[in-house]
């Protein structure tokens, strides 16, 4: 089981290798594609036999659904049909009415996200307040090469650290005016969250420090605000803070 992109790090694994090894020991290589969405990363053209996603992200598009999908070969999938008919936990109609209509515009939402993402990494690369931004579309970020080959886009998720660490990065988050603090990713409302006190406030800070997450450390999701006018957000609530 691997992730397409690593939450928090924006990370990318050798994903043909997790696959020759699951394949090598008689596994079933799963992925979790939550964060490239299948407009950016395909996992069955690169052998994974199963690919996760929680739906309540990119695939609705617009956090009103809580939704989960499991894609690949029918024969896998008829077994987890089954399973998933005896436990219950059928998606009702109107999650599934919204979650079919975010998906006609998922190709749209993604492409934009993959931009804006890209400028604001930039942006964010470039200011002086800024000491490290994650973005596996920024040459310096250590898996580029890896995602430029695997990936046709390298999402809207990134993460930054600020110069000032956690004081400079509340500030900041209560600066932002287009930016919702607020946990999930995906939707069309960029999202903003210090993941020290959201999704890794569970665990202890001397083994968050050793995966690389801060106490500053900002994580924010790329909506479809227009470029300008997120750079602008973003600019002014570094400014003053
Ligand atoms: C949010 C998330 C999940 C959990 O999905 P829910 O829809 O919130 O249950 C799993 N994997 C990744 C990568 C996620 O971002």
């Amino acid at each position: 089981m691997s992730e397409t992109i690593s939450n928090r790090l924006m990370r990318v694994a050798d994903l043909r290798a997790a696959v020759s090894f699951a394949h090598a020991h008689g596994l079933i290589a799963i992925i979790d594609n939550t964060f490239a969405s299948p407009i950016n990363f395909r996992p069955a053209e690169a052998g994974f036999d199963l690919s996760i996603h929680s739906a309540t992200k990119y695939l609705g598009g617009h956090s009103d659904i809580v939704a989960g999908a499991i894609i690949g070969r029918a024969d896998l999938i008829s077994r987890i049909g089954r399973t998933a008919a005896h436990l219950g936990g059928s998606l009702d109609p109107h999650a599934c009415f919204l979650m079919h209509r975010g998906m006609k515009t998922l190709g749209v939402r993604v492409r934009h996200q993959n931009q804006t993402a890209g400028a604001v990494a930039r942006f964010l690369t470039d200011h002086p307040k800024v000491t490290r931004v994650n973005y596996p579309g920024l040459e310096s970020h250590p898996d580029h090469a890896r995602a430029r080959e695997l990936f046709d886009g390298c999402g809207g998720m990134l993460s930054f650290e600020l110069r000032g660490g956690v004081g400079a990065a509340d500030a900041f988050i209560a600066n932002l005016t287009l930016p919702i603090s607020a946990p999930s990713l995906g939707g069309v409302e960029s999202l903003v969250t210090r993941p020290a006190t959201t999704s890794h406030s569970g665990m202890p800070r001397e083994e968050r420090e050793r995966a690389g997450i801060s106490d500053g450390l900002i994580r924010l999701s790329v909506g479809l605000e227009t470029a300008d006018d997120l750079l602008e957000d973003i600019a002014a609530a570094l400014a003053a803070c």
